[in-house]
Order: structure tokens, then sequence, then C-alpha cells
């Protein structure tokens, strides 16, 4: 048994009542830290896009599961180091994470070479928050227009993960409204807690871990 069932008719439920069609919500079943097994229910169950916050942890899991399991649409939503590139882009089939001029640099470089290039959203640091990655919202619109217009890069939308001390409705409908005005499509929000908001706002990407697998159990990236 995993919540995947449960997920999917909250987010058919969400989409319907601000009529959207949800065909038009992605669910990425965020797998990072779960038991093998469990990500092994959800491939049963049917479900082919999930998403992983570590490179390394992705790399000894997925490659084994698209063996077995065939097409996978494996998205990173975790911050990505710049000696990481090639290998994110060689496992990933979406980035989430571009937050900084210098990886947009380096994906461009990496992506001309190969003359493909995963597809990337633009993380946004809607709260300003210190710690946190993410451009700064004042700062999107030209972050957007650099990365299209000088780097070439296949951008498909924003993402943003809300100071964890707010009420995340605030910084879904800033990010809404910053894509819309760049003309962009994909918004990447919405966690387990807060999915059905998000879907209120317009995401078209929804990233949900532990309502589907159950809480994480640290040490369990690999094993089952
Ligand atoms: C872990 C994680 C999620 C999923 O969180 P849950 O609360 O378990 O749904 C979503 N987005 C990002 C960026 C994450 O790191």
């Amino acid at each position: 048994m995993t919540g995947l069932t449960d997920i999917t008719a909250r987010i058919a439920a969400a989409a319907a009542e601000v009529d959207r069609d949800p065909a038009d919500i992605e669910l990425i079943a965020v797998s990072k830290v779960q038991p093998l097994a469990r990500v092994e229910a959800v491939l049963e169950a049917g479900h082919r896009r999930f998403g992983e916050n570590r490179v390394q942890e992705a790399q000894g899991k997925w490659p084994d599961l698209r063996d077995r399991y065939g097409e996978i649409d494996l998205h990173l939503i975790g911050p990505l180091q710049t000696n990481k590139v090639r290998a994110a882009m060689d496992l990933f089939d979406v980035i989430q994470t571009l937050d900084r001029n210098r990886l947009a640099v380096k994906i461009a470089t990496e992506a001309q070479e190969r003359g493909t290039c995963p597809g990337l959203y633009i993380q946004v640091n809607t709260g300003r928050e210190k710690q946190k990655a993410g451009i700064d919202p004042d700062e999107t619109d030209a972050f957007v227009n650099r990365c299209r217009e000088e780097y070439d890069l296949p951008i498909l939308g924003l993402m943003a993960i809300p100071p964890a001390d707010e009420p995340a409705t605030a910084h879904f409908d800033l990010l809404a409204q910053l894509a819309e005005r760049n003309g962009l499509s994909g918004l990447s929000m919405g966690m387990s807690a807060d999915f059905e908001e998000a879907i209120r706002y317009g995401a078209t990407a929804v990233r949900v871990g532990s309502a589907i697998f159950g809480a994480r159990v640290p040490g369990a990236a690999t094993g089952g």
C-alpha cells in the first residue's frame, strides 16, 4: 500500500475545484531517503515520475530501477554543485534547481557539447531567505531572460520552496505572477502539506514525498 491512489484523487479534486484539468498537473513522487521497497511499490502501481534531491543518492538507485521498470521521468529537486553538473545531466530528465548564474553557464556549456539538455526550472527564493538557494524575486525577470537569450537554455518554468514558518499561499501567488509575466507555463510548487493550495494557485508540478511513501527513513537511501 502506498499513498499514491489517495494523492492522485486529491490532486483531481483540487483541480476540479478551480476548473483545471488534472492532466495538466504533474505528480512528482519525491523518493529521497525512502526504503527501496516503498519506491518499488509506487513503480509497481504504475507511477513513472520521481524526484530526488541528491545526485549521488539518485545515481545509486535509478539506473537499476530504469533497467527494471523502463522509462522514468526523473527530476532533480535539490541543490546542484557545478562539479556534479555532468552527472546530473547524465541522469535527470529535468533539473528544477537552476539557482545561480554560474550554474547556468556550466549547464549551457555542457549542453552545447552534448547537443541536448534536460528541461530546466529556475528556483526562486520567494521568501528572500538568506540561507536558502534561489534567485531573488526582483532579479528573476533578468535571469530568465539571460538564460533564454544568452545561454539558449530550455527553461520550462519556475520552482519555489516557501519558508517553512509562513503560509505558503503568498509565495505560490508570487511565483505564479513571476512565471506569467515571463511567459513561462511551468510552475513547480506544493509539497505534501500544501499541494492542494498550490494547485489552486496554478501549480503544474507538485512535489509530494511523505504523503505518498510515508515518513522518510534516514539512512534508507539505497537499502530496503
Ligand atoms: C523533500 C522535498 C519535497 C517533498 O517533501 P514532502 O513534505 O515529503 O512532500 C518537495 N520538494 C523538495 C524540494 C524537497 O526537497
